[in-house]
């Protein structure tokens, strides 16, 4: 099964397309949970998750019911005016991670961009600290943040002042930190870099050099936020509340939207020094509400915590040895380092109804929905181990 012919709208999307993605053979059309399905019919279990966009998972009620009743009342309007929607969403979202302020945009990248303009407006200083096999996006400013040297090089020239450190070693960072750095961006675990989690306390130690010099510690939680972890946001589990902290993928429950939070003391910013026409949109607010609501009223966090640790004990136990490395993560946010190319075990698990993500070129990632049910995720493993079987 399920390897589908290409449908006329296959082949249109194909001419049209800018190029940019490498696509998969597959259509999908309809959502609902973890589950997806195609243009025939065919049933996946959904591990990309919309490449951590769906943490509540496809068509949740809430989420739907707030879109529904939000698109019939406002979609459209700026930050210029005040909006009720816009209010209560921002107050719910400062409480939840125990900031002060918040900037409202709509992707991870745009993101990633107001947090290093925040941090050069309140320090007066314009290098910034990233970390090798750190992804944070690829717009501009963004990209020069991002280790991956193919998605950087072309655009060298254009790029500001960005010096990369390894990651989960604070004697490197110790070395680049002095008084000329505005900022120190890091993920509480390197996503798109292979899912390495940040060891014990390197949070908190990050931070706690960044005060020395005066630098501010921006924490990247666009694919660690929002349960994805365990808890809300990563970081909390590290005791840490960063400077600035960005906000994107699931936030808005698959509707496009981003943000940056502000610690007390960091804004706010001189009025104009940014800005987004898109931005606080009510719709994107509406929807940001829901998510959070349903978030906080259930047991979906807790959840991700004990079904991640019961996903990686049991690839551990089941998966080949000569098959994989390291099974790694925190949460439903899981890594599998293979001893092979994923490519081909990614195409071996779609034919097996189970969609899964890379994270660089030998790691298979999985980003399930929270709302994934148990059996579903037996299944993944299963489908895992049968194809890593198969394979060595
Ligand atoms: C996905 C991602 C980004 C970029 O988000 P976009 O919405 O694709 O621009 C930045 N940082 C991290 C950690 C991400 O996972």
């Amino acid at each position: 099964m399920l390897r589908q012919p290409a449908t006329e709208l296959r082949v249109l999307e194909q001419r049209h397309t800018s190029g940019a993605y490498l696509k998969r053979d597959l259509e999908i059309v309809r959502g609902e949970g973890a589950i997806v399905w195609d243009a025939d019919g065919n049933r996946y279990i959904d591990c990309v998750g919309g490449q951590g966009a769906a943490n509540l998972g496809h068509a949740h009620p809430a989420v739907v019911s707030a879109i529904q009743q939000q698109a019939a009342t406002l979609i459209a309007c700026p930050e210029s005016f005040h909006n009720p929607v816009r209010a209560r969403y921002q107050a719910a979202l400062c409480a939840a991670a125990g900031m002060e302020r918040v900037f409202l945009c709509n992707s991870g990248a745009e993101a990633v961009e107001a947090a290093i303009k925040f941090a050069v407006l309140a320090t007066g200083r314009t290098r910034i600290v990233s970390t090798m096999r750190g992804f944070h996006g690829r717009t501009l400013g963004a990209l020069s943040a991002t280790w991956e040297r193919s998605y950087r090089e072309p655009f060298a020239a254009l790029l500001p002042d960005v010096v990369h450190v390894p990651y989960n070693n604070i004697e490197r960072l110790a070395g680049v930190l002095d008084d000329t750095i505005a900022a120190v961006i890091v993920e509480p675990v390197q996503g798109e870099g292979g899912v390495h989690p940040a060891a014990e306390g390197y949070l908190r130690a990050v931070h706690d050099r960044c005060r020395q010099h005066g630098a501010l510690l921006i924490v990247d939680e666009i694919q660690t936020g929002f349960g994805r972890t365990g808890t809300l946001f990563a970081c909390q589990q590290e005791g840490v509340i960063p400077d600035l902290m960005c906000l994107a993928k699931s936030i808005g429950g698959g509707i496009p939207m981003g943000a940056v939070l502000m610690a007390e003391g960091i804004g706010p910013v001189p009025p104009l020094t940014h800005g987004s026409t898109f931005g606080g949109n009510p719709l994107a607010c509406a929807a940001g509400l829901a998510v959070l609501d349903v978030l906080q009223s259930s047991d979906l966090i807790e959840r991700a915590r004990s079904r991640g640790e019961a996903v990686r004990a049991r690839l551990r136990e089941r998966l080949p040895e000569r098959a994989y490395r390291e099974v790694r993560g925190r949460g439903l946010l899981i890594g599998i380092e293979l001893r092979q190319k994923v490519a081909p075990v990614l195409r071996a698990l779609q034919e097996r109804g189970v969609l899964a993500l890379p994270a660089g070129a030998s790691v298979l990632r999985l980003l399930p929905p929270l709302v994934i049910e148990d059996e579903d995720l037996w299944a993944v493993v299963s489908a895992i181990e049968e194809v890593l079987n198969h394979a060595a």
